[in-house]
């Protein structure tokens, strides 16, 4: 009887579960194509390193909304490694539950001898005791530490609780006799079945979305945005996104991927300074989304969501997901840094989906914050976003007699200089000091000159592919015709879009950054620092100093050491330099990227001023940057925090040019004195 009702029950809830897996898989699979089916050797090592390893998982600290001992807020974010391996090892118990109620003589001892199989049972065991422990400290946790972004919601509350009571009947039936023992065996399959049914309408959709989502990552270069096909005859065909199901079928899985951790949203420079951007929040409307949209939505579906979100969530299914679900405020919030893709256990990529949705905001809805819509017709008019007669771009190099490519067309670098460093006041002495640098150093270079024009990055980070379309072929034709092969920039954005995203356009270049060229010019001794003098600030020198890493040079390009090696070779040495509590991939943003240099920060506080006081706490005296947009945001920062006399904000270059020994000096010094006429 107990088998026949077992058997019934089981067949039940596994057609079940199959019919839930193949409606969402159907969904999903319903996304627009994209290939991540290449280089299966890097992405099993993924699955290897961050799925069964949990690296990532280890190295995040989830912020605590309380101050707590140490130990209790690290394991708070360290104990999902240990619920992950309970979880594999108590699963080979579930396997034995389940066939031997089909097959009551089955046993792990029976399979494998008794020696191994109660070594397997005691292994299990001791896996389910820590499991049941470590549910107490999640109820703890949520209910008591409280970290930022994971409350008690009812979702939590039935996982928790579900896997609980499966930690307390496993043990009542292994350690119980007769009526007892059996009422938690039928205790246990219940809630086990039923658990199973829910996995894919809960946030432990993970589970089973983790996995496929890992190996199925973004591999190589990060941040390079699909390309719209902009001479497409209709707007659907042009592949910007209008709702959920026009995000490929990758995007999708990483809605059902997402373990609700918030380290995303901890990690947002937006968030962090009051904008209503959850990264987090932006990756459930989509999945979201999808869910109120599926075709065969049923009753079930409406009370799942009326049970996890409140009777209001049935109103959900009329909004529009972009600029309903998703508010613009949200979308423009977003400064592209990239910090929550970087954290991301999962590997889920936020910032393309939010510029795939500004897309939408510009191209299809045409709704465009104002301060943005006049930079966009400063970029079709002046091709720079500061709006600057475009005759006026080689006014920065005034005596300098910089060449142009059409002078010296055999140049073995083109310098692209950018349209900051081009038309700001402040940041054409940084591209002075570069100059500087490079003769010094001996760099054979030329410039577009006139011919250069915005790269497009900042339409294209806020969503005008169309503009962003029309800029940069202008570029690659103007290269391509002069037959440019190397690149350097002054910009990390410059740097991001030629080196990245011009090949979209046929403009294949070898491009470096300033401070990758400053590098290897110190390195191999073409230019030589002054290690001693002038190495405190009442000297002239850096004094004690600290590097803000910009968002499109470390993050999403990978370099991080060039502008540090650089730095250490001034007066001062490696000594004299700190780094920020947030540095390097945990770098916080100086709030300029995406598009946001040129939008009015109205809501919350500013970017700049929660990364200035960070700074301004260091107590250096001088903080480097390697991106215009970070040097002119951080001496806002520290002039509205009147500490432009205690803090100077200075570009690498600037740096190096001011240390550097010139060769005429050098040469002074190693020539042979002259005979003495007497
Ligand atoms: S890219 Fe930066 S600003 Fe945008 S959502 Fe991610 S963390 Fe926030
Ligand atoms: S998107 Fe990634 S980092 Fe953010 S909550 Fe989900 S799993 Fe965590």
């Amino acid at each position: 009887m107990r088998r026949a009702l077992f058997a019934v029950l089981l067949t039940a809830a596994l057609g079940m579960f199959t019919w839930t897996v193949r409606r969402f898989t159907r969904m999903i699979l319903a996304g627009r194509p994209e290939g991540r089916f290449d280089d299966r050797e890097a992405r099993v090592d993924s699955v290897l390193r961050y799925f069964f390893g949990q690296k990532k998982v280890i190295e995040e600290t989830i912020i605590p909304a309380k101050r707590w001992p140490r130990f209790v807020s690290a394991l708070g974010s360290k104990y999902h490694f240990l619920i992950f391996w309970g979880f594999i090892f108590i699963t080979i118990g579930t396997v034995e539950t389940i066939v031997a109620g089909i097959f009551p003589s089955f046993s792990w001892q029976a399979l494998l001898g008794a020696t191994v199989g109660h070594a397997l049972s005691a292994v299990i065991d001791a896996f389910s005791l820590t499991v049941l422990l470590l549910v107490v400290f999640a109820f703890f946790r949520r209910i008591v530490l409280q970290p930022r972004l994971i409350p008690m919601s009812r979702d939590a509350a039935a996982i928790l609780s579900a896997i609980g009571l499966l930690m307390l009947t496993y043990f009542g039936m292994r350690r119980l006799d007769g009526a007892a023992a059996e009422a938690c065996w039928w205790a246990h399959v219940v809630i086990l079945l039923a658990f199973l049914n829910y996995l894919l309408y809960s946030k432990h959709s993970h589970i089973l979305a983790a996995l496929p989502n890992i190996y199925f990552r973004k591999l190589g270069q990060r941040g390079i945005l699909p390309k719209l096909n902009m001479e497409a005859d209709d707007m659907a065909a042009t592949g910007v996104v209008q709702g959920f199901a026009d995000f490929t079928w990758k995007s999708l899985l990483d809605g059902f991927a997402c373990t609700e951790c918030a380290r995303c949203t901890n990690a947002c420079p937006a968030y962090n300074t009051g904008k209503p951007l959850s990264p987090m929040q932006v990756i459930h409307d989509v999945r979201d989304d999808l869910r109120t949209r599926m075709p065969d939505r049923g009753p079930l579906d409406v009370l799942l969501d009326k049970f996890q979100h409140g009777a209001g969530a049935a109103a959900d299914t009329v909004q529009p997901l972009i600029g309903g679900r998703t508010s613009e405020d949200v979308l423009w919030a977003c400064t592209t840094c990239g910090a929550c893709q970087e954290v991301c256990p999962v590997f889920i990529d936020h910032p393309e989906k939010i510029i795939q949705m500004r897309q939408n905001l510009v191209l299809v809805q045409e709704k465009v914050p104002t301060d943005l819509a006049r930079t966009f017709t400063n970029l079709e008019r002046n091709g720079n976003p500061w709006g600057i007669g475009a005759d006026k771009r080689m006014d920065w190099a005034d005596g300098l007699g910089v060449p142009t490519l059409d002078d010296h067309p055999d140049a073995e670098y083109l310098l692209w200089v950018g349209c900051a460093g081009a038309f700001d006041d402040r940041i054409k002495k940084q591209t002075r000091a570069l100059v500087d640098v490079m003769r010094e150093g001996g760099v054979d270079f030329a410039v577009l000159g006139l011919e250069e024009g915005c790269t497009g990055d900042p339409a294209r980070r806020s969503g005008n592919e169309m503009l962003y379309q029309m800029q940069a072929q202008q570029n690659v034709e103007a290269m391509n015709g002069k037959n440019v092969k190397k690149v350097i920039t002054a910009c990390p954005h410059c740097l991001h879009t030629i080196k990245n995203e011009y090949p979209q356009l046929g403009g294949n270049f070898e491009v470096r950054h300033h401070t990758q060229l400053i590098r290897e010019l110190v390195d191999s001794g073409k230019i030589e620092l002054d290690a001693v003098a002038n190495a405190a600030k009442a000297d002239g020198g850096p004094g004690k100093l600290t590097f803000h890493d910009p968002c499109y040079l470390g993050r999403w390009n990978g370099e991080y050491d060039a502008p540090r090696a650089a730095l250490d070779a001034l007066p001062g040495g490696p000594d004299a330099r700190v780094e920020l509590p947030r540095n390097k991939e945990h770098g916080f943003c100086c709030g300029a990227g995406g598009g946001r240099m040129w939008m009015e920060e109205k809501i919350g506080t500013r970017v700049n001023h929660n990364r200035t006081d960070e700074i301004l706490a260091s107590g250096v005296d001088t903080v480097a940057t390697a991106c215009p947009f970070c040097t002119i945001m951080l001496r806002d920062g520290v002039q509205d925090r009147n500490a432009g006399e205690r803090v100077q904000v200075l570009n690498v270059s600037e740096l190096v040019a001011k240390s550097m020994k010139r060769k005429k000096q050098i040469d002074a010094a190693q020539a042979v004195p002259p005979p003495s006429s007497t």
